[in-house]
């Protein structure tokens, strides 16, 4: 394995020795790093966490409880560019060990019940197709039924480009869920991380009680080039950047890694569900 490598991914990835942090350069001793929740000890970048990591952050010890792991996408438009969607699922399937881009369950956060989804950004880019679109709904109505609280941590390019409408129809089918949701007076948190972008943010991410960002993540619907581009002017300093988006209120606090969880265990306290205190495995 080399210390650093030149492309992208290698050089982002956490494999190694040593790391170079994206934001500032410094070259880091992974464990270190590792140790401070994955968070540059140099500059405070976040780094990117898989769900396995967020379940370790945020969930009590052995009190998480996964549901509906083996939902997969059947390819509904027989899509092909370069190589066929149903190849390119299958391969990274086998990569990652997972059937799409969203992990959905249920467990404590400081002896609090949550049902929790979280965005896996190594799965295509977090895209959401039918199968996180369907998996959300359903937490959204185990949340509904049960009058618990909710839980969704982003991290997403968007729409999952190859199943076409399939993907769009998502972003109305997760909203009129959570409508429904908001008629049983269950809370619902959104946990946005870098990045949280295109239709997912455009659409359940942005909706919920409380909108809770990680300190400079990208969040928007187009990218900064592409608006750049259209209007034909220079965007502001920190554009789009969660530090940006709570200033100009449409986010309600941007949270450090390190105080999440005690963070997210207040805001139930104070406006959830807080009488279950117990998960069945
Ligand atoms: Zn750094």
């Amino acid at each position: 394995m080399p210390l650093f490598g030149s492309d992208n991914k290698t050089k982002n990835s956490l494999d190694g020795l040593w790391i170079k942090c994206n934001n500032c350069g410094e070259i880091i001793y992974k464990k270190e790093v590792e140790k401070n929740l994955k968070v540059c000890p140099k500059c405070n970048y976040h780094f990117r966490l898989s769900s396995e990591e967020w379940i370790d952050i945020l969930i009590d010890q052995n009190s998480f409880h996964e549901l509906w792991p083996d939902i997969e996408s059947i390819d509904p438009l027989d899509f092909k560019d370069r190589t066929r969607y149903r190849d390119k699922l299958k391969e990274t399937q086998k990569q990652t060990g997972k059937k799409d881009a969203i992990v959905t369950g249920y467990g404590l956060i400081n002896e609090l019940f949550v049902h929790i989804g979280i965005f896996d950004f190594n799965f295509m880019g977090g895209s959401m197709g039918s199968v996180v679109g369907e998996k959300i709904t359903r937490l959204i109505e185990k949340t509904a039924e049960e009058r618990s609280n909710l839980l969704i941590v982003t991290s997403s390019g968007g729409a999952r480009m190859q199943e076409g409408i399939f993907s769009l129809l998502q972003m109305a089918k997760t909203n009129a869920a959570l409508s429904r949701l908001n008629g049983s007076k269950s809370l619902y948190m959104s946990l946005l991380t870098d990045p949280t972008t295109g239709g997912v943010a455009a659409s359940f991410a942005s909706i919920a009680d409380i909108i809770i960002a990680e300190p400079k993540a990208l969040i928007g619907f187009a990218g900064p080039r592409v608006i750049s581009d259209t209007i034909g002017q220079k965007l502001p300093e920190g554009f789009q950047r969660a530090e940006f988006l709570l200033e100009h209120g449409m986010i309600d606090m941007v949270v450090e890694r390190k105080v999440i969880k005690k963070t997210i265990a207040q805001i139930i306290r104070l406006l959830g569900n807080t009488e279950r205190k117990t998960v069945q495995l």
